[in-house]
């Protein structure tokens, strides 16, 4: 048996989730040696407990590409990495009122260009793709058909498994403690299971990856924040089973369907980042008063559901920087040490490109033509943030 102090590899990636599992394929599939780490299990973070919406409505460049990117990716998982995303294709319509219609052309108007295929509808042509949705108040929509959704513990899993496939070792329930380092590099990671040695370690670890890159010496404006996601049961005889998915700018929330005559639910607004949470210990249930709020938009939105039943709905965690993009990037000072979270509930859908960037950052290859340079950690110091051309809320 190898001895535990011992044990050398390329790469370590820490953390399980989507992010995690995305770089470990992507870097076992180059033929580099990875050691995954994961303390609980794989999907035990937010990828887990996500939405897992995926849009291209972005509202710059940069962000409107990874998430096209991407998409290729998700609508055929099998083929392009190998089992099962849960992948449920439902279209996606983003509805603003009459102030913001000129936003939405211009956003339009960039997704266009990046090569999303996406079209400007009225109230009616709303009505026709969705006849039970209420378009009293809508200015203008942008429609998304290709838009849909997959399950993250699935998605987390198949990942690893492929990285697995291509030799990358997957550790579950061993916990990084510190990142090691000498001269300026780094050496490994101290583990509670013994030292692992690696010339390249990612921190993946979401809303933990700000305790984890302080052990390297970093503060980087990472915050985990509580996001809640009600559960609703459709009342019987309405047909819009799976509906499109639906970001509603006008009330500040989004909805989508579920399998089982399910639409879940969620806010859109940027005070979301003021829920503070110890990832740690936090609550994992959904308020009353959440249920509450969420029930009368979604109810103003599509009227037959002011008969749906309240189901069991949950929170999980968003890591939340200041300009709610992440930080993607070799860590300034500390050769080797390469960071990839703060995704502000957004990083599931980016999950296949991401790990493409992160792949490259730490191979020095680039195999991924989306250059991450924007979401470098120095932004921050620098007053680089990365701002939409227009932004409603918290899209990105
Ligand atoms: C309720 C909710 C809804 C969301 N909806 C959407 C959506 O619709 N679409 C979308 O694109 N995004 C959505 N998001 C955001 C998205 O889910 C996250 O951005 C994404 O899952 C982050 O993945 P990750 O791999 O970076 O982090 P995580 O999934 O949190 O993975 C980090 C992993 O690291 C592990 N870890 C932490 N510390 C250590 C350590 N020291 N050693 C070893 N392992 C460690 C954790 O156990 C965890 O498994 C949502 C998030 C939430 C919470």
């Amino acid at each position: 048996m190898a001895n535990k102090s011992q044990e050398t590899t390329d790469v370590i990636v820490i953390g399980g989730g989507i992010t995690g599992t995305s770089t470990a394929y992507q870097l076992a599939r180059r033929g580099y040696q990875v050691t995954l780490l994961e303390k609980s299990h794989l999907g035990a973070g937010s990828t887990g407990r996500t939405g897992g919406i995926i849009r291209q409505h972005y509202s710059n460049e940069i962000t409107a590409r990874m998430a096209l990117r991407s998409l290729h990716v998700w609508r055929d998982f099998d083929e392009q990495v190998g089992g099962d995303c849960g992948w449920v294709h439902t279209g996606a319509l983003f509805i603003v009122g009459p102030n913001d219609t000129d936003g939405l052309k211009a956003n339009i108007a960039l997704q266009q260009r990046v090569g999303i295929r996406v079209e400007l509808l009225d109230g009616q042509a709303v009505r026709d793709i969705a006849p039970y949705f209420n378009v009293d108040d809508i200015g203008a929509a942008a429609y998304e058909p290709d838009a849909g959704y997959a399950d993250g513990a699935l998605a987390a899993t198949a990942y690893a498994n492929r990285a697995r496939d291509f030799g990358a070792v997957i550790r579950q329930g061993v916990a990084a403690r510190a990142i090691t380092a000498q001269s300026g590099r780094v050496t490994g990671v101290q583990t509670d299971d013994g030292v692992i040695s690696a010339p390249v370690v990612v921190n993946a670890a979401g809303p933990w990856g700000t305790q984890l890159a302080r052990t390297a010496g970093y503060e980087t404006p990472a915050e985990p924040s509580r996001h809640q996601i009600a559960v609703f049961q459709h009342p019987p005889g309405l047909e819009a089973s799976p509906h499109p998915m639906v970001g509603d700018f006008i009330q500040g929330f989004y909805l989508r369907a579920e399998t089982g005559r399910l639409t879940l639910a969620g806010s859109l607004e940027a005070s979301e980042a003021e829920n503070k949470a110890d990832p740690d210990h936090y609550n994992e249930n959904v308020d009353m008063a959440f249920n509450v709020a969420m029930s009368e938009f979604t109810e103003r939105r599509m009227p037959p559901m002011r008969d749906a039943r309240v189901g069991r709905g949950w929170a999980g965690l968003y890591c939340v920087t200041p300009d709610w993009h992440p930080i993607i990037g070799a860590m300034p000072g500390l050769e080797g040490f390469i960071c990839a979270y703060g995704f502000s509930g957004s990083g599931f859908k980016m999950g296949p490109v991401v790990g493409e960037m992160v792949a490259d950052l730490a191979t020095g290859e680039r195999q991924c033509p989306i250059d991450p340079y924007p979401f470098r950690f120095e932004r921050f110091a620098e007053g680089t943030l990365v701002t939409g051309q227009y932004s409603y809320s918290i899209i990105g």
